[in-house]
C-alpha cells in the first residue's frame, strides 16, 4: 500500500470523497512526516494543532457533502506570506516575532477551499538567495543526496523549505513566492513541479515585498496536475493589489491536456551556456525530442537580449528591494535596537544593522547605490529600458511559438556552503529563470532526469502572458514523457 505521505495531491481528494481515508489520518500522517523531518529545517513554525481543526472541519463537511476543493489538504506556507494570528518571519531577525492581524489573499483562498496548513517555511531571508541559506533560522538541508555521499545539499531557494517540504513528503503542497526564480529553482534541485504564474495573476497583498514589480506567487507539488488544482485555487483579481489582473481563472486541472498537436515550442539559442553540463544539454534535447512526440513542432528561436539579463535583474531587484525594506525602521515592526543614549537615528541604524543579514544589507547598499541622484540614469533607468527589451525579445518569440523550453538551472544542488562566500557565482544560478520574471511571464519547471551523481535536474518551459493553460499543459507531456519517479532515499 501507498503511504498517505507518498499519494499525490488529486489522489488525496479522491481518498477523502471516497472516505477510505479521513483528513484526520491523512494530516496526522503528514504531522508525524513533519516532526521527523526537524532535520532538514523545512518550517520555521509548525502549527499541528491548527491543520487539525482545519481536518476536522474537512471530516465534517465531507460527510456532510459539502467539502470545499482542498478540504482536508495538507499544505505548507512560504513564510513570505502573512498569516493573521501565525508569526511570520520572512526569514529576518528584523520581523522578531511578528504575528500579522490581516492574512495574505493567497493564504485566505487555500483555508477558504479547506486547506489544512502544517505550518510555515523556512526561505532566505525576504527571499534574496538561492540556496535558502541566507534565512535567518538557518539553512534548509536538501533531502537529496548524491549516491554515495552524505554531504548535505542546499534545497533551492529562496523556496527552498517549501522545495524540501514537498520533496520529503511533508505536504502534498506548497506555497512560493518568485522573484527571479525561487520557485523554478528550488523544484528542480528536489525534483518538484514548480509554476510561476503570470505576474498579477495571482494576488500579492499579504506578501511581504521584495521587488514589487518581480514578485508573485506560485505553487509546488509533485505533480503537474496538482499544480493546476492549487493555481486554480489561489488565482485570480483581487482589488487589494493595484497590479492584480482581471481576468477569469480557467478551471486548469479539468482541462489539462499533454496532447500538444497545433502547438509549436521554441528553443531559444542564446540559453545554450558555454560549459553547460553534458547530462543537462543531453536533458534539453531529450525534452524537445519528447514535445515533439507529444505533438509540438520544435522551432529554434533567438532571445538576443538574454546574456543581459542578469544584470538587468541585479540592479531592478535591489532598487525595489531597498525601497521596499526601508519601512523596517524599528518603529512599526518587530524588532527594536536602542543605542545607549541614542537618539531616532541611531535606533533607526542599530535596529537595521542588527536586524538584517548580510545578503540583504547588500541588496540594501547596491539598491541605493542605483537609485542615487548621481547613478540613476546610468543604472536604473537604463535597466528600466533593457527590461523593455527583454519583454520584447520574447513578444517576438512568442509570434512564432506558443512555449519556450529551457534547462531551468546551470546545474543541479550544490554543497551547503559552496557559493555562500562568492554571491557573483549564486546569482549565476537565475540564469535561466531571471528573464521570463523580467517579462512577467508564465513559467514552470518539471523534474525531467537525474545527472550523473543522481541528483534532479529540471526542465523549464516558459508561455505567453496568462496562458497557464498551456505552460501546464506542456508540463504535462513533459512529465508523462519523462517518467520521473525518483524520490530521496530517507536518511533524517
Ligand atoms: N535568487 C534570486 C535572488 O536572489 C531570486 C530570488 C527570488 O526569486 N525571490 O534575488
Amino acid at each position: 500500500m501507498t503511504a498517505l505521505t507518498d499519494l499525490s495531491l488529486a489522489a488525496m481528494q479522491a481518498g477523502l470523497r471516497a472516505r477510505d481515508v479521513s483528513a484526520r489520518e491523512l494530516v496526522l500522517a503528514h504531522i508525524a512526516a513533519m516532526e521527523a523531518a526537524r532535520p532538514l529545517n523545512a518550517f520555521i513554525t509548525e502549527t499541528p494543532e491548527l491543520a487539525l481543526e482545519a481536518a476536522d472541519a474537512a471530516d465534517r463537511a465531507l460527510a456532510a457533502g459539502t467539502a470545499p476543493p482542498l478540504a482536508g489538504i495538507p499544505l505548507g506556507i512560504k513564510d513570505l506570506f502573512a498569516t493573521a494570528g501565525v508569526r511570520t518571519t520572512a526569514a529576518s531577525r528584523i520581523l522578531g516575532d511578528f504575528r500579522p492581524p490581516y492574512e495574505s489573499t493567497v493564504t485566505a483562498r487555500l483555508r477558504a477551499a479547506g486547506a489544512a496548513v502544517l505550518g510555515k517555511l523556512n526561505l532566505d531571508e525576504f527571499a534574496m538567495g538561492s540556496s535558502n541559506e541566507t534565512s535567518a533560522f538557518g539553512p534548509v538541508v536538501s533531502p537529496w543526496r548524491r549516491a554515495g555521499s552524505d554531504a548535505a545539499l542546499v534545497p533551492g531557494g529562496s523556496s527552498g523549505g517549501s522545495s524540501a517540504a514537498v520533496a520529503a513528503r511533508l505536504v502534498a503542497g506548497a506555497t512560493g513566492t518568485d522573484t527571479g526564480g525561487s520557485i523554478r529553482q528550488p523544484a528542480a534541485f528536489t525534483g518538484v513541479v514548480g509554476l510561476k504564474p503570470t505576474y498579477g495573476r495571482c494576488s500579492r497583498f499579504g506578501i511581504i515585498a521584495f521587488a514589487s514589480s518581480l514578485d508573485q506567487a506560485g505553487v509546488f507539488a509533485r505533480t503537474v496536475r496538482d499544480c493546476a488544482i492549487l493555481l486554480e485555487a489561489i488565482a485570480g483579481f483581487d482589488p487589494r493589489d493595484s497590479t492584480s489582473l482581471d481576468v477569469p481563472v480557467p478551471p486548469y486541472a479539468a482541462r489539462l491536456s499533454p496532447d500538444l498537436r497545433g502547438r509549436r515550442v521554441g528553443i531559444p539559442v542564446e540559453y545554450r551556456a558555454e560549459g553547460m553540463d553534458p547530462a543537462l544539454d543531453r536533458l534539453w534535447q531529450a525534452g524537445a525530442d519528447w514535445l515533439q512526440a507529444a505533438g509540438a513542432e520544435v522551432v529554434e528561436v533567438s532571445l538576443p537580449h538574454t546574456p543581459h539579463a542578469l544584470p538587468t535583474y541585479y540592479i531592478l531587484a535591489p532598487a525595489e528591494a531597498s525601497s521596499n525594506l526601508a519601512r523596517y525602521d524599528g518603529v512599526r515592526y518587530g524588532a527594536r535596537v536602542v543605542p545607549e543614549g541614542g537618539g531616532l537615528a541611531e535606533m533607526y541604524e542599530a535596529t537595521r544593522a542588527e536586524g538584517f543579514g548580510p545578503e540583504v544589507r547588500r541588496r540594501i547598499l547596491i539598491g541605493t547605490y542605483v537609485l542615487s541622484a548621481g547613478y540613476y540614469d546610468a543604472y536604473y533607468v537604463k535597466a528600466q529600458k533593457v527590461r523593455a527589451l527583454i519583454a520584447r525579445d520574447f513578444a517576438a518569440a512568442f509570434e512564432t511559438c506558443d512555449l519556450l523550453l529551457t534547462p531551468t538551472a546551470p546545474t543541479a544542488a550544490f554543497p551547503l556552503g559552496a557559493r555562500r562566500e562568492d554571491p557573483i557565482a549564486m546569482y549565476l544560478n537565475d540564469v535561466f529563470t531571471v528573464p521570463a520574471s523580467l517579462a512577467g511571464l508564465p513559467a514552470i519547471s518539471v523534474p525531467a532526469g537525474l545527472d550523473h551523481e543522481g541528483l534532479p535536474l529540471g526542465l523549464q518551459l516558459i508561455g505567453r502572458p496568462l496562458d497557464e493553460q498551456g505552460v501546464l499543459d506542456g508540463a504535462a507531456a513533459l512529465e508523462e514523457a519523462a517518467g520521473f519517479t525518483a524520490a530521496p532515499t530517507r536518511w533524517w
